[in-house]
């Protein structure tokens, strides 16, 4: 896109940074964030960096967002008690700083101010 440079998601996906990998499947993987903000939070991520943020996955591949929240769901219930808050940032005046489109899943004990 605005760079060469593979993201910092796609060398996590290339395994050339280390992560707390939970989930990955062809087209996705999930890690956890490395400053929590949440007692879960996990990071669900397009293996491809194609998409910015989630209006372009949306007009790009439905289906592979669909994925990703079905990815969600299955995540929270694994790791906490199935409740979740989806938070997908979408540009930097909303407080993206990573322009890889990802979705922050939130559980666990949420309290009123979890949101980064
Ligand atoms: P923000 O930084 O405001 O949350 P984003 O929505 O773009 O903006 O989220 C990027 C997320 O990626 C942050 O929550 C950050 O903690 C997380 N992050 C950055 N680098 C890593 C990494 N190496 N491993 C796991 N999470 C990371």
């Amino acid at each position: 896109m605005d760079t060469a440079e593979p993201s910092i998601f796609s060398r996590i996906v290339a395994r050339e940074i280390p992560a707390d990998v939970v989930f990955e499947s062809d087209r996705l993987i999930a890690f956890r964030d490395i400053a929590p903000q949440a007692p879960v939070h996990v990071l669900v991520v397009p293996k491809t960096e194609q998409y910015r943020n989630v209006s372009e996955l949306a007009a790009g591949d439905p289906g592979l967002l669909a994925e990703l929240v079905a990815t969600a769901s299955d995540i929270a219930s694994e790791h906490s008690d199935g409740d979740y808050r989806l938070v997908f940032n979408t540009g930097a005046g909303a407080g993206q700083t990573v322009f890889h489109v990802h979705a922050h899943v939130l559980a666990g004990g949420l309290g009123e101010d979890t949101l980064g």
